[in-house]
């Protein structure tokens, strides 16, 4: 008896050949191949008498063979075969190619149901390669209207050639019709899955029962069938997800944080001595971190604000706060260069605390204030331990998370450009790696300047709450963007030179680090080359890419950040995060190479003080496509908007960077479809308000831990 658990390969001989090449696409039980959704539908729901067809329609009809024979084509050595196919209306001709076994399956007088291409020749119409079934003679009033109640009359007689005909994702030279015929076979035991929806949760959204959807997903009689098996499949997809998010909240509630008192005085001394005035925005967001903070129960929250808005600043609060009740507080950046900046800008920001402050990445350990000289002295002392234990700020790269660091009594984790970590990592952090003994967990709050949309959001961080800035300091000017064409490089070099001895710095990314032989793609070295023999000899030039030792990196990024360097040339190391505010020019080589996205973060790098900045792209390729993605970088300022046009070009994967961002593989919905992903999260949030443990619902609770390593439920 075939059951949901039986492997492919045990069905038979087609299972045995066709289960094989599933295996590949990992789909290994009856119970996998039910669960492989077809991608799309070709539409042979109407039956077509002979006569009203068409040249160029994909059509099916059913009538008798009344002639079929195999023939060698005479120029090209292929075998075709040929047949004369009558219904009551006229007779066509049938051409198949290099099928020649075709001819000993139909014969003469059969009749068979044919679904493919019309097309028209000196000879009038034929029909070319079909897809074929043999069936018995039908009635004639079931031919003539093919209403959807007859075709599923016909449903389990007749599944590749009427109705609407289902593909999938194929491999190797695996065929629909493989597929199909599998799926026939074992369609029936799709009765036995298991619905693990809850009753109300499917009464409530007029959701199918899930048997009811996977068969209707394979053999739909109508697109309402398709859409209401695809909606009940895809709200699965998003429900799981969302449940997942709201299990993970609930279980960093259950975990106590310290409570850091809101210093009032010390904060507003802080705030009076920054250099600038804080953005409404920033305040906002500052003062909704800070009450989070006075809870007992940790903080999940993401910071989300625009390149340049100064998420830098807001963090900072925060952590002077936890650093003055006497906690610690962590904060990890991508790059080291970037771990580097923060703790630089740290230190000078608290340079009137007496706080002290650490800096760990995988190659450079330090601490800062009296502490620092004393170590240099000793500098074998200075290893991670010695600077957990003796500092209140810790800034670090992933090593932090890597080396399986206890922190003393860490009270708050910040997680900058949170999108360069993995969802995972962020949770790493969150339960701890034994960095805090449980039930306690430290604050989270996450930053990042990528715009997702709201759908994308909710998919990704439904379990945190969040933070907008959307305002840019004041007195930031536009930064001027455009696409230079060759012939204006010199003028753009000429340029550069004034905005130098203006006192200006200036960037310029190459999108390589070694010289290529690949299609004249720019590299940092030999763009160096170039520009410090050739062009700027009198002027001090810096070159950064991801090679270089560390030492080195840093001493670069010293002397530009102290205005020695003039022009930095670079490759995408400098992407995010990167503080110097002296620089106003942007120039980016092989600009068509980059994501819009990437490219905005690139720009971000100027603008950020009230110097007039620039921001000029260069590109060898014309293409269409490629000149609209530029172009809307010069119109548009605004990561969100960009962000949105860039998704229309390339998909998601390719402008968020799906593995690392931790994008959910979904097999049916969309990550886009907002509403049925707030759908799914009205739902989860119920359901969790009923019953955190879910032991109401035994089938769900099940499925759920089934899927999810990271929090197990009593
Ligand atoms: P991001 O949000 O991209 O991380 P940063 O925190 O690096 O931005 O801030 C960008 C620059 O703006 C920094 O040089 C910072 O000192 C400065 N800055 C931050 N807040 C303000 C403000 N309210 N007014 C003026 N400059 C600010
Ligand atoms: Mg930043």
């Amino acid at each position: 008896m075939i059951t949901l658990e039986t492997e492919l390969t045990k069905l038979g001989r087609i299972g045995a050949a066709v289960g094989k090449k599933l295996k590949k696409l990992g789909v290994l039980t009856v119970e996998d191949l039910l669960f492989y959704f077809p991608f799309r539908y070709d539409d042979f729901s109407k039956i077509y008498k002979i006569s009203e067809l068409q040249s160029g329609i994909t059509a099916n009809i059913v009538g008798q063979i009344e002639l079929i024979q195999n023939k060698r084509s005479p120029r090209r050595r292929m075998n075709i075969t040929e047949a004369l196919v009558r219904d009551e209306s006229d007779t066509i001709k049938i051409v198949w190619f290099n099928q020649p076994f075709i001819a000993r399956v139909l014969k003469v007088g059969d009749f068979v149901s044919l679904s493919g291409k019309i097309e028209e020749d000196y000879s009038g119409f034929s029909m070319i390669s079909p897809n074929y079934e043999k069936t018995s003679p039908p009635p004639p009033l079931l031919i003539r209207r093919g209403v959807p109640s007859e075709n599923e009359a016909r449903r389990g007689t007749l599944v590749h050639t009427q109705g609407l005909v289902p593909n999938y994702h194929l491999t190797g030279n695996l065929t629909h019709k493989q597929i199909r015929y599998l799926i026939k076979q074992t369609i029936s035991t799709a009765n036995n899955i298991i619905d693990w929806l809850p009753q109300e949760i499917k009464k409530e959204n007029n959701l199918l029962d899930l048997p009811d959807a996977i068969t209707k997903i394979h053999f739909p009689k109508d697109q309402e069938d398709i859409a209401k098996a695809r909606e009940r499949l895809a709200f699965d997809e998003l429900f799981l997800l969302q449940l997942r998010s709201q299990i993970t909240r609930r279980n960093v509630l259950q975990y106590v944080s310290t409570t850091i008192k809101f210093k009032e005085k010390e904060t507003k001394q802080f705030v009076d001595n920054l250099p600038f005035k804080l953005t409404n925005a920033q305040k906002k967001a500052a003062w909704e971190i800070l009450k989070d903070l006075e809870k007992n129960k940790p903080m999940s929250r993401l910071l989300e604000g625009d390149v340049g808005s100064g998420k830098t600043v807001v963090a900072a609060i925060a952590m002077l706060n936890v650093a003055l009740n006497g906690y610690q507080a962590v904060l990890m950046a991508p790059t080291e260069i970037l771990a580097k900046q923060h703790y630089e800008s740290i230190k000078n920001l608290f340079s009137r605390f007496d706080i002290k402050i650490g800096l760990i990445t995988s190659s450079d350990k330090r601490l800062s204030r009296n502490v620092e000289r004393t170590i240099q002295n000793e500098k074998e002392k200075i290893n991670s331990k010695f600077i957990i234990n003796n500092s209140q700020i810790i800034i670090g790269t992933h090593a932090l998370i890597q080396e399986n660091i206890k922190f003393k009594n860490l009270s708050l984790a910040i997680i900058d450009e949170q999108h360069r970590f993995g969802v995972e990592q962020r949770k790493t952090l969150l339960v701890g790696t034994g960095h805090c003994p449980v039930p306690t967990s430290p604050h989270l709050l996450s930053m990042t300047a990528t715009p997702i949309p709201r759908s994308l959001a909710l998919a990704l961080y439904g379990d945190l709450d969040v933070s907008i800035i959307n305002e840019m300091p004041a007195g930031r000017k536009k930064i001027h963007t455009q696409i230079v064409p060759e012939n204006k490089r010199e003028a753009a070099y000429q340029f550069i030179r004034e905005q130098i001895k203006n006192g200006r710095q200036i960037f310029v990314i190459c999108p390589l680090i070694d010289i290529s032989d690949k299609l004249g793609v720019k590299s940092v070295k030999e763009e160096f080359e170039k520009l410090d023999k050739l062009i700027f000899p009198e002027i001090k030039m810096g070159m950064l890419h991801g090679k270089l030792k560390s030492a080195e990196k840093e001493e670069i990024m010293k002397e530009f950040g102290e205005n020695k360097i003039k022009i930095l040339v670079s490759t995408s190391v400098v992407e995010v995060g990167v503080d110097v505010p002296n620089a106003a020019i942007m120039m980016i080589e092989g600009a068509d190479r980059f994501g819009l996205a990437q490219l905005h973060q690139f720009r971000g790098r100027v603008g950020r003080s009230e110097h007039q900045s620039y921001c000029f792209l260069f590109t060898d390729n014309r293409a269409e496509n490629t000149m609209k993605r530029l172009q809307a970088l010069t119109n548009c300022y605004d990561g969100f908007q960009l962000a949105k046009i860039d998704l229309k070009f390339r998909g998601p994967g390719e402008v968020y960077g799906t593995a690392q961002a931790g994008f959910p593989e979904l097999k049916i919905a969309s990550l886009f479809d907002y509403e049925l992903m707030k759908k799914a999260q009205a739902n989860a949030i119920k359901l969790i308000e009923k019953d955190s443990t879910l032991n109401s619902w035994p089938n769900l609770k099940e499925k759920i831990n089934e899927t999810n390593n990271l929090f197990h439920l009593e």
